[in-house]
């Protein structure tokens, strides 16, 4: 069965042929099939990657979002053993009445969880949890022309590693076994305050992420002069009480995708600035629900498609502590001297926890996300933004990216060449040949 398939940022916008299976026993005939047929292949989760390392160098793509199947639960430890292609959501409606959540979760919950492992996402509470990796207990991995590999810390461990954030190079992860967190409610206890600058975000950054399960903090990137990286800063915890139950709002939807963006700077300018000044100068305190609070763009469905028919690019860099507040300036300050704006601009402070992923992005610093629809400006403009991230020691996310050289990739992430040797010859995405050829 054959279908198409695009990445979330439409940019580059080549669709997928996706090859799908209804059966655990049926990837390793499938992967073969379609190595042999078009020489490589890669695993398609649900296409929440924005760049091009979801896609495959082939176009050809194994669908595993329909390996979706729960194998064993226990309550009793919060441990969840599922298909690969059964996402996050589905594991939040079956969890969270049982009281667990998400170790870890990204912005969005309709990534699966083969997908939330080859990236080895991060989420709000990276400065105490580590990633998603952290939380892995083990996988099953089929690499071509192999039997099926059960991967743990303790059996090929070099493979579980590598796995980890390993871009879906080293073999198709068919399912998965991880560590829930107990929570007494699905509600989350938040205190939000705005701020004035950059500095302060760093100050708020520093009190207060240590007493906070998440933190973030989204900021107005159109500011300039003494306003430079005002925004708004939201902490949370999960409450102490409250009923356990599954969010079921009807989501919007964007039915089509018009022929231009409908993102621009008059659009822009008039958002941030009501967005900044809605929100309160004193710490206010609310109890929210927990999709609100972690995936707030997951309410209106195929949002992506407000950027036209062009796409757009997300830019997110992580920098380090040593010169993250430097660095952010510059990046904040080149953006606003291009008059490009974004939306969604989120700043948030990363840990020191370890992953035990190879090539898993995040480092002690600063990570800043911003998305722009695609025009020919941006070329000029990120540019000037990864000199910027380079001289800084920084690097940028492989999951959102579409454009970053390939120096630059090898020299951030020096444990590529392990990735390499691991990878199986049959899988390979555009991100991998851009960006190691
Ligand atoms: C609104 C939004 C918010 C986001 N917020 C965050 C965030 O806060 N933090 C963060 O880290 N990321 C974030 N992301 C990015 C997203 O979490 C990752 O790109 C995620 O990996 C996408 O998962 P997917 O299932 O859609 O996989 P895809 O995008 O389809 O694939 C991603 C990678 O995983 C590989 N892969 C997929 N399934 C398998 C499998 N079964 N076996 C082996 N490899 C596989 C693919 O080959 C590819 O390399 C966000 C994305 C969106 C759209």
């Amino acid at each position: 069965m054959t279908d198409r398939r695009y990445s979330w940022g439409r940019y580059p916008d080549i669709p997928q042929t996706a090859h799908a299976c209804s059966w655990r026993s049926e990837v390793p005939e499938l992967i073969s099939a379609v190595a042999t047929e078009h020489h490589s292949t890669l695993a398609f989760g649900n296409g929440r990657s924005y760049g091009d390392s979801c896609l495959a160098i082939t176009d050809q793509v194994i669908q595993l979002r329909t390996l979706n199947r729960f194998i064993e639960v226990d309550w009793e430890h919060g441990i969840v053993t599922a298909e690969a292609g059964v996402t996050l959501a589905e594991i939040l409606a079956l969890s969270i009445p049982k009281g667990w959540f998400l170790s870890v979760t990204p912005g969005t919950q309709f990534v699966t969880l083969g997908g939330a492992i080859a990236n080895d996402v991060h989420g709000k509470n990276h400065h105490l949890r580590g990633t998603f990796g952290n939380h892995v207990h083990s996988f099953g991995l089929l690499r071509h022309g192999q039997p099926p590999l059960n991967c743990s810390p303790c059996e090929n461990p070099q493979l579980f590693a590598a796995t980890i954030g390993g871009l879906g190079l080293t073999g198709v992860i068919t399912w998965a076994k991880i560590q829930l967190i107990p929570i007494n409610s699905s509600q989350i206890d938040s205190t939000i305050v705005r701020f004035e600058n950059l500095a302060e975000f760093f100050r708020l950054s520093a009190e207060l992420d240590h007493l906070h399960e998440y933190s973030v903090a989204w900021i107005d990137c159109l500011a300039k002069g003494t306003k430079t990286g005002r925004g708004v800063f939201t902490v949370g915890d999960h409450a102490p009480y409250g009923s356990l139950s599954v969010e079921k709002r009807k989501k919007l939807h964007v039915p089509v995708t018009p022929p231009f963006s409908l993102i621009n700077n008059l659009s822009l300018h008039a958002f941030n600035e009501t967005y900044w000044r809605v929100h309160p100068a004193t710490p206010s305190r609310r109890r929210v629900s927990y999709e609100p609070f972690f995936y707030p763009l997951d309410g209106i469905l195929e949002w992506n498609r407000i950027y036209g028919r062009k796409g757009f690019q997300q830019y997110q860099c992580v920098i380090p502590d040593a010169v993250a507040e430097v660095a952010m300036n510059e990046l904040l300050a080149v953006i606003a001297a291009f008059g490009q704006g974004s939306f969604l601009a989120v700043l948030k402070r990363c840990g020191s926890v370890a992953s035990p992923g190879l090539l898993s992005f995040p480092l002690p610093g600063t990570s800043l996300a911003l998305d722009f629809p695609q025009n020919a400006d941006l070329t000029a403009l990120f540019q000037r933004m990864d000199a910027i991230v380079h001289q800084a020691g920084g690097r940028l996310y492989p999951a959102k990216d579409a454009h970053m050289n390939g120096n630059d990739f090898r020299q951030a992430y020096p444990a590529w060449e392990q990735l390499e040797a691991l990878r199986d010859p049959s899988l390979l995405s555009r991100f991998w040949k851009r960006v190691t050829s």
